[in-house]
Order: structure tokens, then C-alpha cells, then sequence
């Protein structure tokens, strides 16, 4: 019998990928570049559904057409001219496939490379998908959210296996056609910088805790208790277990002995690279990246602890008071930053002309990833009640949140400026709110300037749009 699903790739995600494919009655071929470990892999789990091939020929002669081949091998290229490992697999497979056949890259690859690799494939006649597949080891072999890109046609022939190997919300799979090309990856990579939202939100709460005088056993308890309420989320659960966790050796919390240098692998600056290309704010994901490598700075940050001077920490009051205002300015930044994640993927959306379903987008994210929580069936609901929503902020429910938590939001970002612990994210959060909402900001000083030293000419506020005017302004010597 020819198998019905072929992966290529037998890394941590491949291997859980593959058992989770074979656990949901499907025969799946297996290849690994280093053939021992397809070898040790298949040996280790005897009795399942799985075909060993040594070679890709053996490979591809043991699979039904047309085929379906899933890569999952380190994928590293960026630029127009990058080749990577996907690329050489690709290269290897081409000459041994028929038409029709089936190619899909689910590893973390970038959009425009995913876009390179789909009109390739195209011009031989091969089908290809390029898929972002989220949620780590445990989503791969339990159930990930995907987000696959590509021919709506092909989607149609990996609907039943992508289908039954997605995690699922209330019976629904988390997976939905995204949209051609690489709107899948693209998505994914704005997924990836979400989640650098959500974490460095969750540090900062943490932070003001830590500098109030809260144990980690106390704030263990905070975030296990919001896990519990509206705040429902995979990142806040494991915040509380990881507060929770003592050393083994020593029996200290291990998250105070973990050395605060954050690693990235470049997903989220890629997100910040493409807002600013589609002139999107996200400040607060932006302030999340930021705050990764200001952290990973660490031999200058002490350097300068001894330099340069800050207020004395000095947070009284009543604890259980401060945790209902943090976990307010947590619940609002947080929004924020879906409320820009959703704008930068709306706004490339448009622009690419990929159709977007953004509240369906928010539904396949709330199993699986990273980033899955109770909140983001709001999210679904906002853009089914309006799929034209200009801003998540202004949808009903989010507008009334945003109104009944800012006062809160507000006295902790003040609380913790004057206190001198940095709060990047949720200050920027706040400062992109204020500026939504502003019906006028100081940018008409700015045009002045511009208008001053380059004559860039402004509009004005008592004739009509589109009429530009300059003034002569007095010269400045020196
Ligand atoms: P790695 O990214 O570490 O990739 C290792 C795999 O790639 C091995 O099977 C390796 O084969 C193969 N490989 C590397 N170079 C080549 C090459 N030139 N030709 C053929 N095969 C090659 O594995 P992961 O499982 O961590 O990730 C796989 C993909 O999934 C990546 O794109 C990653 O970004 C993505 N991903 C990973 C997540 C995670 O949590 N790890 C989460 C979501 C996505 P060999 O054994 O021969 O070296």
C-alpha cells in the first residue's frame, strides 16, 4: 500500500508531526537527510503506520499521487537570493515528481521566499503550499494551529488531513485556507510577533510585582487566578507554573536564577521590518522586540545601574488593589496589540489583495499556538458583527473594555514611571491608544517645521483639503 502522506525532516517538530498525521489513521512515509535518524525513528515506534526511505526515490515511489510532501528542515532564507534548506530539498524533488503533486513547506519560512518558491513550483507544474505551523513540539504531535497558504484548489485536496491533524476549539479545526501564495507564513510571522507582545506584556506585570514586593509564590497565585478568569490564556498558565517552579539543587525559584537576556530568532524583527515597510504602527510588538535586545545587553546594562541614576522603588498600598490595576493594564495593552497585529494583516491584506478573514484568522488561534486564549473568541465575534471593522479598539466590546479598564491602565503606567521600572510595552500600548482617539495632535507643529526648513507646504484647518501653502518664514542665522 502507497502511503497517503509523506514528511521530509525528522527534527523535533517532523517527528511529532508525523505521529500526529499517523495517530489519525493515515500511512505516512518518512526521509531525514541523515538517514540514522529516520532509522532510530521508525524503531522507536514499532507497530505504527510509517514507511522508512532511505533515499527521496524510495521516497516519492512510496507514496499514493498525488502526492502529498511535507517539509519540515531549518529554513533560514530571507533575502530575494537566499537558498536554504527548503530550497535544496525542493531542488532534489522536482525532478522526481509528476504534476499535480503536492509540495508544502511548513517550517517557520519567510512570506516573500514562501511567494518565490509558490510561482517556482507553479512553472513546473507542481502544487505547493506554504503552511505555518504554530504551538512547538506538543502542538505538533497533540494538535497545531495551521495557517496554510496557496491555491484555494490545493488547499481543498490537504483539507482532510490538514483538518484532522489541527487542534480543536469547540469541534472546529484550527486551520482555515489563509489566503494564495504566502499569506500563510505571513500570517504566521504576525502571529510570532504577537506573541513577543504577549510575553513581554506578561514581564512587565511581573516586573511591577517583583518591585512591590511580591514573592513568586504570590505572583504565581496572580497569574494562576487569572488564568482562570477573562485573562484565560497558554502564556499566562505557563507564567504560573514557572513561578512556581523551584530548583531542583538549590531550591530557589528557578525564574529568579535565569539570567535576564532574552534569545530571538528573528520572527518578530521581521514583523517590525514589514510594518514599517506598510507604514503600520505596532508599537507595542515593536516594544516587545526592542525590549529583547536591550535585554540581551546585559554587560552595558550593568555598566550603566552604576552610572546613570533612577527614583528609589517605592510601591505601598494594598497588594491585592495592585493586582486588579496591573491585571487592567495588561488586559488593555494586550488588546492594543491585537488591535495592531490585526491592522498590519489587514492592512498587507488589502494590498496583496489576499482576502482576508480576520476573524476567522483569530479563530484558528485559539488552539494550538502559542498564543491560544479564551479573549480571541471576542476577536471572531467583533469581525463577524463587522467584517469592515477599521480598528479591533473600535469594536463594541473592546471599545467598552478599553473605557472601563484606562483609568487602572493609566495609574499603573504612572505608578511604575515614577518608580523608574520600565514598561515599554504597556506604555506604549497606552501612548498608541491616546493617539488613536486624538482628534488633533501636535503633528501641524511638525508640518510648520517641515514647511520651515524645506518648504514641504501644509494644508490648514480653514481652507479646504488638498490646498497647499507655504509661509515664508524668518530667517535663522547660526
Ligand atoms: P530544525 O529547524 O532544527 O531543522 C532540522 C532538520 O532540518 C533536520 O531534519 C535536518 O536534517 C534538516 N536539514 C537541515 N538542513 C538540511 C538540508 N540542507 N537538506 C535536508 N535536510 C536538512 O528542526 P525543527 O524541528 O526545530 O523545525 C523545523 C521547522 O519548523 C523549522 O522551519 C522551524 O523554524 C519550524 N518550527 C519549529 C518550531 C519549534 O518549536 N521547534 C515551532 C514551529 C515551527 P539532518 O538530521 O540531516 O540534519
Amino acid at each position: 500500500k502507497k502511503s497517503d502522506f509523506g514528511l521530509i525532516g525528522l527534527a523535533v517538530m517532523g517527528q511529532n508531526l508525523v505521529l500526529n498525521v499517523e495517530s489519525r489513521g493515515f500511512q505516512v512515509s518518512v526521509y531525514n537527510r541523515t538517514t540514522s535518524v529516520t532509522d532510530e525513528f521508525v524503531a522507536k515506534h514499532p507497530g505504527k503506520a510509517l514507511v522508512a526511505a532511505h533515499t527521496l526515490e524510495e521516497f516519492v515511489q512510496s507514496l499514493a499521487t498525488p502526492r502529498k510532501i511535507h517539509i519540515m528542515v531549518k529554513s533560514t532564507a530571507v533575502k530575494d537570493t537566499d537558498r536554504d534548506a527548503v530550497d535544496a530539498v525542493i531542488e532534489q524533488l522536482i525532478p522526481l515528481l509528476d504534476q499535480g503533486d503536492i509540495v508544502i513547506d511548513g517550517g517557520n519560512s519567510f512570506y516573500q521566499t514562501t511567494e518565490r518558491r509558490d510561482t517556482y513550483l507553479a512553472e513546473k507544474g507542481l502544487r505547493f503550499i506554504g503552511a505555518g505551523v504554530s504551538g512547538g513540539e506538543e502542538g505538533a504531535r497533540k494538535g497545531p494551529s495551521i495557517m496554510p497558504g496557496g491555491p484555494a484548489s490545493t488547499w481543498e485536496v490537504m483539507k482532510p488531513i490538514f483538518e484532522s491533524i489541527a487542534a480543536k476549539v469547540d469541534g472546529e479545526p484550527c486551520v482555515i485556507h489563509i489566503g494564495p501564495g504566502g499569506a500563510g507564513h505571513y500570517v504566521k510571522m504576525i502571529h510570532n510577533g504577537i506573541e513577543y507582545g504577549d510575553m513581554q506584556l506578561i514581564c512587565e506585570a511581573y516586573n511591577i510585582f517583583k518591585a512591590a514586593g511580591f514573592t513568586t509564590d504570590e505572583m504565581a497565585k496572580v497569574f494562576n487566578d487569572w488564568n482562570e478568569g477573562d485573562m484565560q490564556s497558554y502564556l499566562i498558565q505557563i507564567t504560573g507554573k514557572a513561578l512556581e517552579q523551584k530548583d531542583a539543587e538549590t531550591g530557589k525559584s528557578i525564574v529568579e536564577l535565569i539570567v535576564d537576556k532574552a534569545g530571538q530568532k528573528g520572527t518578530g524583527q521581521w514583523t517590525l521590518l514589514n510594518a514599517a515597510e506598510n507604514a503600520v504602527v505596532i508599537s507595542t510588538i515593536n516594544a516587545a522586540v526592542e525590549a529583547r535586545i536591550l535585554s540581551s545587553k546585559k554587560k552595558a546594562r550593568v555598566a550603566a545601574s552604576k552610572e546613570l541614576t533612577g527614583p528609589t522603588v517605592n510601591i505601598t498600598g494594598d497588594k491585592a488593589e495592585l493586582v486588579k490595576k496591573v491585571h487592567d493594564a495588561l488586559y488593555a495593552s494586550k488588546v492594543i496589540s491585537y488591535a495592531q497585529g490585526l491592522d498590519l494583516i489587514k492592512t498587507t491584506g488589502e494590498s496583496k489583495k489576499w482576502n482576508l478573514d480576520l476573524g476567522r484568522i483569530a479563530a484558528i488561534w485559539r488552539g494550538g499556538c502559542i498564543i491560544r486564549a479564551r479573549f480571541l473568541n471576542k476577536i471572531t465575534e467583533a469581525y463577524r458583527e463587522n467584517a469592515e471593522l477599521s480598528n479591533l479598539m473600535l469594536a463594541p466590546f473592546f471599545k467598552d473594555l478599553l473605557s472601563k479598564t484606562q483609568q487602572n491602565w493609566r495609574e499603573v503606567v504612572s505608578l511604575a514611571t515614577l518608580n523608574g521600572i520600565p514598561v515599554p510595552a504597556f506604555s506604549a500600548s497606552l501612548g498608541y491608544y491616546d493617539s488613536y482617539r486624538a482628534e488633533r495632535l501636535p503633528a501641524n507643529l511638525l508640518q510648520a517645521q517641515r514647511d520651515f526648513f524645506g518648504a514641504h507646504t501644509y494644508e490648514r484647518t480653514d481652507k479646504p483639503e488638498g490646498q497647499f501653502f507655504h509661509t515664508e518664514w524668518p530667517e535663522v542665522i547660526g
